[in-house]
């Protein structure tokens, strides 16, 4: 390296540093190397670099949201057997991630089926699929975040902390049949719902379907007015088959499950 090259790369470090480009700090002196040995044109190794540090920084934002969205992990597409659900259409679910837009248009996707079905399976595998795709995502048992609504409620601050969940494209509200039947909670629920409708997406297991969920909100006319902004826009699975759980036992012991197909699909 020229004596000139040396004093002009000396606060290089410090200058990507302050342009929070590690890529580039990481790699621009091998890069420099190579470029200098083999006569690259400058404009070269500045876009080697640029298209670096924007990889990177997709990787980076992947990370970040995947940390944020609290998915149980190992719970993805690739890892859920669908020919043991066949009420739901493979190529219908997988195509979801790949999207015709129903992320951005504030689309439901409801799934139900009773215990041990793998409807928080699937959910958490839309999570991480739509995570991919470059969403937001934030997984929570739906008893969880009624209980820090109810909480920011007493502080006055029920709706700052419904937009702070707006960040999230899709909010993925896992059990909602096991939420208690108190006035004061299910109407927290009620405002998210009325809020996100929509605007934003919410994924919803349950194990009970609309016809028990009086038992969700005791107030019926609340009940209509929740499941009404739900299905509006809805992708609805139904998971009418047996505890895959119980199936794996049972297979084991040599019997073969029988499950039955039904799939809605609404707007
Ligand atoms: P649910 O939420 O309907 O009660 P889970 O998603 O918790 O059921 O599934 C129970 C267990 O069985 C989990 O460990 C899940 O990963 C697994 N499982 C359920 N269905 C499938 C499936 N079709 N393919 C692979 N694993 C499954
Ligand atoms: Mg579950």
């Amino acid at each position: 390296m020229s004596g000139a090259t040396t004093v002009d790369t000396a606060r290089l470090p410090s200058m990507l540093t302050q342009l929070r480009l590690p890529t580039v700090a990481r790699l621009w002196p091998t890069l420099a190397e190579t470029a200098d040995r083999e006569s690259w044109p400058a404009a070269k190794i500045l876009a080697t670099l640029m298209e670096h540090e924007i990889a990177e920084r997709a990787q980076r934002r992947t990370a970040r949201h995947l940390l944020e969205a609290r998915l149980p992990t190992g719970k993805t597409l690739d890892r859920f057997d669908f020919t043991a659900v066949s009420s739901i259409s493979k190529a219908r679910v997988c195509a979801l991630p790949e999207g015709d837009g129903w992320l951005d248009r504030g689309t439901n996707i409801l799934l139900f089926g009773p215990p041990g079905v793998g409807k928080s399976h699937l959910g958490a595998a839309l999570g991480h699929a739509m995570i991919d795709a470059g969403y937001r995502v934030l997984f929570t048992r739906t008893t969880d975040l009624v209980q820090q609504l109810q909480a920011a409620r007493q502080d006055l601050k029920l709706a700052s902390a419904i937009e702070k969940l707006d960040k999230f494209h899709l909010l993925i509200l896992d059990d909602l049949s096991y939420v208690q039947k108190s006035q004061a909670e299910t109407s927290v629920l009620f405002e998210l719902i009325s809020a996100r409708y929509e605007r934003r997406s919410l994924l919803i297991t349950a194990n009970q379907p609309f016809g028990a969920w009086n038992d969700i909100f005791p107030d019926p006319a609340m009940t209509v007015a929740a499941i009404d902004r739900l299905v509006h826009h809805a992708i609805i699975l139904e998971m009418n088959t047996e505890s895959y759980r119980r199936r794996t036992a049972e297979a084991k012991a040599g019997k073969i499950p029988s499950p039955q197909p039904k799939e809605r699909i609404n707007s």
